[in-house]
């Protein structure tokens, strides 16, 4: 990076911490940017790079400081800018909806249903809506879950993204049950499979290895649940993940009715499958006697108890079966040479399962095995009231077991209508707020919540986690940088700054008396205003194509 184009900014604020524990107060900053961008209402620092941070006295003898230009934040506490690793970008235009106990899941769904744009310019002015509420709450990076349209994935949330500061995954949603959506599979996923075939001149996960300050946007695949996938809609799934490196999510272990369909082979959702003409002769005989975790378990072709994940099991045979396979090789992934790297790179990103609001004892160590990251959306938990179903949701069991466990907002649909700061006009899609939620509620340890806020979420994404916290440690007043770590920022960069994903500032209410013991993540936990994200760390593209879309 040429830093006759960049130029240095300090930041001083009241304190900087991060999900590693780093809590410094006061706290200032130096960052090395490549210039101001915009993305509608947004506005902030762009291509940003730590150069150092400590106290205010550290940061003054600093040799950078001396021409720095300055941001005063003196009431702030500076967070890493944070990941949302669950979301429906593309539902935006929704905006909230109440939910309603006695129509349950299935009326819910057929809201959502029946709201879903399915024209490109509409869905991409709905993605657009939720990438600016995005950032104006401080994400920087997104597990977005891309609706089909029609029977077929859809890669227009992906191409929204990939024109935004935002990084992160675009998983492709499918549904696949019953023997004609089975037989239909390499169709559904036919524009998933384009653009797997465009990126795929660089080695998947190439972009994010190699991330620094860059956009990086990546396609993934999202079959959409357990009732509503089949094996066959799995394989296909972690076919790809094991040869092409493809992140892969789910929604896993979220309903009542999901766990009777997979009991019983009856309920709600077997009269909803019904509804859309899929329930047949083979969906029914593929449904009875099944808890949904380890449906889904036995569905990606990992037993229980194989640390496994996407890697070390041979899902050739579980993959290898059917039509859609002609149509993996066609990404032409499958050298022995690209395999290997392919392999590494499934590495990279974790499958994510979001919600598992029904977990019974003995079944988190399936997730833990499988290297599963939990997208557990609190607020969405407790709008649907799935509390009452399944008692507390066992995200602190799930840490106990070596689960990780990252934070998600869900779609705008289920957030409250009021409270929070608004965006234009709605919420935003806020994970500062969803681990406010927690703090409040649980009194959980604030910085576990921010770990699962930023640290979790990027690994699950598979992006560098060094870029998503600030330092691990003090020597003196200065925060030791991060360096090497999981990425190849290597430390003969530093002058020039380590890649940070963003840099995002929280007012911090003037502590009451009994708040004075309180740390600043405490207090930043225990209020409610709006975070402002000071800087990312991805640019304006150099292809032209700047932020300044209008959602
Ligand atoms: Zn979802």
């Amino acid at each position: 990076m040429p830093s006759d184009r960049s130029t240095i900014v300090r930041i001083d604020a009241a304190a900087a911490c991060d999900g590693l524990g780093l809590s410094l107060a006061p706290a200032s900053m130096l960052l090395r940017v490549r210039g101001k961008a915009r993305y509608g209402a947004w506005s902030g620092l762009a291509g940003a790079r730590l150069i150092a941070l400590g106290t205010s006295t550290a940061i003054d003898r600093h040799p950078d400081a001396r021409n720095a230009q300055r941001i005063t934040r003196l009431d702030c506490v500076l967070l890493p800018g944070m990941v949302n690793a669950h979301t429906h970008l593309d539902l935006t235009h929704l905006g909230p909806r109440p939910f309603s106990p006695e129509g349950g899941f299935v009326a819910w769904a057929d809201i959502i249903r029946a709201g879903r744009r399915t024209d490109e310019q509409g869905i991409k002015s709905s993605v657009r809506m939720g990438i600016e509420r995005s950032l104006l709450a401080g994400v920087v990076a997104v597990a977005d879950i891309a609706g089909g349209v029609g029977r077929r994935t859809s890669t227009w949330p992906l191409e929204a993204m990939a024109a935004s500061p935002l990084v992160g995954v675009s998983y492709c949603e499918y549904f696949c049950i019953g023997a004609q959506s089975e037989s239909q599979l390499a169709d559904t996923l036919a524009a998933f499979a384009r653009r797997l075939r465009q990126e795929g001149s660089t080695p998947p996960g190439a972009s994010l290895m190699q991330w620094t300050g860059r956009r990086a946007v990546r396609v993934g695949l999202q079959p959409h649940a357990p009732y509503s996938v089949g094996p066959a809609g799995y394989a296909a799934a972690m076919g790809y993940a094991r040869f092409a490196g493809v992140p892969v999510s789910t929604h896993l272990a979220e309903s009542p009715e999901e766990a009777r369909l997979l009991a019983s082979a009856d309920g709600p959702f077997r009269d909803l499958l019904a509804a859309v003409g899929v329930w047949d002769a083979k969906a029914q005989s593929e449904f009875g006697g099944e808890r949904p975790i380890p449906r889904w378990i036995r569905m990606i072709g990992a037993s229980a108890g194989e640390r496994s994940g996407l890697v070390a099991a041979d899902m050739r045979s579980a993959a290898f079966g059917g039509p859609r396979i002609a149509e993996i090789r066609e990404a032409d992934l499958f050298e022995e040479e690209s395999a290997a790297i392919a392999t590494e790179s499934a590495q990279l990103s974790r499958l994510i399962v979001a919600h598992c609001n029904d977990v019974a004892p003995g079944e988190a160590h399936l997730l833990a095995d499988v290297g599963a990251t939990v997208a557990y959306c609190p607020r969405s938990s407790a709008y649907f009231g799935h509390e009452r179903s399944f008692g507390a949701h066992p995200y602190r069991g799930l840490l106990a077991e070596g689960v990780e466990v990252a934070i998600g907002t869900d779609s705008v649909v289920n957030l409250p209508a009021s409270g929070g700061k608004t965006g234009k006009s709605g919420p935003l899609l806020s994970v500062l707020d969803e681990i406010r939620f927690l703090h409040r509620r649980d009194a959980a340890d604030p910085v576990a919540l921010l770990h699962m806020a930023t640290i979790a979420g990027a690994r699950a994404l598979g992006l560098p986690t060094e870029a998503f916290a600030f330092g691990q440690r003090l020597e003196g007043d200065m925060v030791v940088p991060r360096a090497g770590g999981e990425s190849d920022a290597s430390s003969a960069e530093v002058g020039e700054g380590l890649p940070i994903a963003g840099v995002v500032a929280v007012p911090m209410s003037a502590p009451t008396k009994d708040e004075r013991s309180r740390t600043p993540l405490e207090v930043v936990l225990g209020g409610t205003a709006a975070a402002e994200l000071l800087a990312v760390g991805t640019e304006s593209g150099e292809d032209g194509r700047a932020w300044s879309a209008d959602p």
